[in-house]
């Protein structure tokens, strides 16, 4: 008979601060909370990474990756290769103004040259379990409702909340958990955040995106497809621009994974019904594309996207906000999964130097976590939050699509600039002037 498998799970280290139940409380499994466990873990830290669900979950994304997605991947010691089940691409496909564009991603000394997809149900787990491999004690079915602050300082102390149990997962047992600092990666609902009065800022953008999965014979694509107009073409002589901007994203599997997104900025958003503006686009795409009702796999899911560091501030004693909590998802093309995990990389960094210290000199290490980040995106983000402004209004968005589509150099730079795929050091023409872009505006606050 076969042996069950060898113990693969690092053993968890002892917490350093008596009386408590970690070093690090990382509240959500996703790519943010599991990025950040992942390198706690492996310095030595223990690391409890308490999740609301139990994996393999669902969860409502576009499931498309570009380079610097992948080198997030590759950093946290991720196999990216297609024997590992992912899915690789070689670009973007542009549509719009009657024109279809094929933009290769850039050959570039910081990033790899593909981006790829894979289901999230799938991803999640995998990279929960990178944790805890890493050492990192996962407990799922485990849901934070709050901070639990110092009553003195105001001073986060570690979290409170539920484990689900029982029959049916009816039963709630109730559990806190102490630490000297927890990291709140719960993704847009922030649970953590607004549990001490940190709601979002409405002066920085937020989008929200729809998905349905479609069987599809365009499943096999090796480019990501954008489409910078929606149409209604169901009564085709009288066609209707929609609100919007859409993807397709062939899964390998027999499916396609299809979607639009709405920004905050735009006029349609929040007074649309984003499922029947979905219907309405894909009612109109070629019947061959097979994007209808009767071949979709599963319901329409939605869910809002945190832009541009829509949650401020990243830091409070005892306390960093990571990823969408923090809202850190690019507000030039609404992708997420990256920058969640480049901004968990940056605090597990800062955590890990504050935990090796004590008294202000531990605080000073924790405060330099906003500066980082601002330091790697804040200038960036400034002018995205800017474009998102602009490209709110239809007439600007429909002026650049017909005069800028049929420019490749300048779509080729508007690759580099939107997906924030440049070398700052080492590149041609058209990464010297986005570095001098953002060098030249000032970070966000
Ligand atoms: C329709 C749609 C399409 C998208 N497409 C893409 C795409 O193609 N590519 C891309 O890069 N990005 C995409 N995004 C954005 C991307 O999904 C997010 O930016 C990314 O998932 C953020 O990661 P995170 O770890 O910060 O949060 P999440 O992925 O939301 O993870 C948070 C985790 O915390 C858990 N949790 C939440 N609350 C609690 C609690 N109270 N207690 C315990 N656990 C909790 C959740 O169960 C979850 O596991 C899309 C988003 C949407 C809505």
């Amino acid at each position: 008979m076969a042996q069950p498998p060898a113990q693969t799970f690092a053993q968890p280290a002892a917490p350093r601060v008596s009386g408590s139940d970690a070093d690090v409380i990382v509240v959500g499994a996703g790519p943010a909370g599991s990025t950040a466990a992942a390198y706690l873990a492996r310095a030595g830290l223990d690391v409890l990474l308490l999740e609301k669900s139990t994996f393999p979950r669902p969860k409502v994304c576009g499931d498309g990756f570009t380079p610097r997605g992948m080198k997030q991947l590759i950093d946290v010691g991720i196999d990216c290769s297609e024997r590992n089940g992912w899915l690789h691409n070689r670009g973007l496909r542009v549509l719009g103004g009657g024109v279809s564009l094929e933009l290769d991603w850039p050959d570039l000394a910081n990033f790899p040259n593909f981006g790829a997809v894979r289901p999230r149900q799938d991803f999640d787990e995998m990279l929960a379990r990178h944790a805890q491999k890493a050492g990192a004690r996962l407990y799922e079915e485990t849901t934070v409702t709050e901070a639990v602050t110092d009553e003195r300082t105001g001073r986060v102390t570690g979290v409170k909340g539920f484990v689900r149990g029982g029959a049916n997962g009816r039963d709630k047992r109730e559990v806190s958990y102490r630490a000297p600092l927890t990291l709140a990666c719960d993704g847009v609902s922030a649970r953590v955040a607004l549990s001490l009065g940190m709601t979002k800022r409405d002066d920085r953008p937020i989008g929200v995106a729809v998905r349905r999965y479609f069987t599809s014979p365009r499943t096999n694509d090796d480019y990501l497809e954008s489409h910078l107009e929606l149409w209604d073409r169901t009564d085709p002589k009288n066609p209707k621009l929609l609100p919007g901007y859409g993807w397709i994203f062939g899964m390998g599997d027999g499916t396609s994974n299809v979607g639009l997104g709405i920004l905050s900025t735009s006029r349609a958003f929040g007074s649309t019904d984003y499922r029947a503006l979905l219907k309405s686009w894909l009612d109109g795409t070629p019947e061959e594309w097979g994007y209808r009702d009767e071949n979709a796999v599963g319901g329409v899911g939605g869910a809002a996207l945190p832009m541009g560091f829509n949650r401020t501030p990243h830091y409070r004693p005892g306390l960093l906000l990571v990823g969408d909590a923090g809202g850190t998802v690019n507000p030039f093309n609404g992708e997420g999964i990256a920058y969640a995990m480049e901004s968990a990389s940056i605090a597990a960094a800062c955590a890990i130097q504050s935990l090796a210290r004590s008294g202000p000199a531990a605080e000073h290490a924790l405060r330099n976590y906003p500066t980082a980040l601002r330091q790697s995106l804040g200038s960036y983000y400034r002018i995205g939050n800017l474009f998102s402004k602009a490209i709110g209004n239809p007439t600007v968005m429909r002026l650049a699509t017909r005069h800028g589509l049929p420019r490749k150099t300048l779509m080729a730079f508007l690759l580099k600039l939107l997906a924030n795929l440049y070398d700052p050091k080492d590149g041609d023409t058209s990464d010297r002037l986005i570095t001098a872009m953002t060098r030249l505006t000032p970070s966000l606050k």
